[in-house]
C-alpha cells in the first residue's frame, strides 16, 4: 500500500482535528482554524458516525499522527497486545518508541514526516552505530545522536529553535551542545500528549 501524498491538512479536516502533519506552520497558521468541516463534496452535509464508525476513525486518526500504514499498524497492535499491561497504553509507547517519533519530540524535525525523512537520508546514528530505519525501536538508556557531518544543516537549526516552543517531553534528555537525546525512560500514557482514545481502538481491533 502506497503512502499518502495528498495535501495533509485534508486528513486533519477528515479528523475534525488537529494531526499536526506540517511542522512549523500548525502552530501559528492552521488550516483547521478557518476550515472545519470535513473534505469533499459531502462533507458539508455533516454525518453521524455509529459506533464502528467513531472506532475506525480514532485508528485512522492515530495512524496518520504516526504516519503508519493500516498493515504496520495492525502488527504493533497485535505486539501490545501479547505484552502485559494495558494494550492501548502499550500501542501509544511502542508507537512513541520509534526512532522517526524520538527524533520528532527532541525536537530535531518540526514533523514526523520530516523527521522519517531525516533518518531515512542516515543523519542519526544510535548508541553510535548508524541507523537509517524510521520504525527501529528505541529503548530506555539509547542516544540518539546527529551525525558530526549533519549538525550544519540549516532546516535542523531551525527546528531545534521552534522545539523550543514546543517543549522537549521529560522522558527524553536533549543535549544541545552534543546535538543528541537520551531516551531516559519509555513514556506512560500521561507523558503521551496526542488526544488519542485508544480505548476506542482496542475496541476496533478486538471485534
Ligand atoms: Fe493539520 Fe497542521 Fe494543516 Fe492544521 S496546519 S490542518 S494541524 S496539518
Amino acid at each position: 500500500m502506497a503512502r499518502y501524498t495528498g495535501p495533509v491538512c485534508r486528513l486533519c479536516r477528515r479528523e475534525g482535528d488537529k494531526l499536526y502533519l506540517k511542522g512549523q506552520r500548525c502552530y501559528f497558521k492552521c488550516t483547521l482554524d478557518r476550515r472545519k468541516l470535513p473534505p469533499g463534496q459531502h462533507g458539508q452535509i455533516g454525518r453521524k458516525e455509529k459506533d464502528y464508525g467513531i472506532r475506525l476513525r480514532e485508528k485512522q486518526k492515530a495512524r496518520r499522527i504516526y504516519g503508519i500504514l493500516e498493515k504496520q499498524f495492525k502488527r504493533y497492535f497485535r505486539l501490545a497486545e501479547r505484552e502485559k499491561g494495558v494494550t492501548g497504553e502499550n500501542l501509544l509507547r511502542i508507537l512513541e518508541q520509534r526512532l522517526d517519533n524520538v527524533v520528532f519530540r527532541s525536537g530535531f524535525a518540526s514533523s514526523r514526516a520530516e523527521a522519517r525523512q531525516l533518518v531515512l537520508h542516515n543523519h542519526f546514528t544510535v548508541n553510535g552505530k548508524k541507523v537509517n530505519i524510521p520504525s527501529y525501536p528505541t529503548k530506555a538508556g539509547d542516544i540518539i545522536a546527529l551525525r558530526e557531518k549533519s549538525k550544519s544543516i540549516s532546516k535542523i537549526e531551525e527546528a531545534i529553535e521552534n522545539a523550543q516552543n514546543r517543549g522537549i517531553p521529560d522522558w527524553l534528555e536533549f543535549d544541545r551542545d552534543k546535538m543528541q537525546v537520551l531516551v531516559r525512560s519509555l513514556p506512560t500514557r500521561d507523558q503521551i500528549p496526542e488526544n488519542i482514545k485508544e480505548q476506542l481502538i482496542v475496541e476496533l481491533y478486538s471485534k
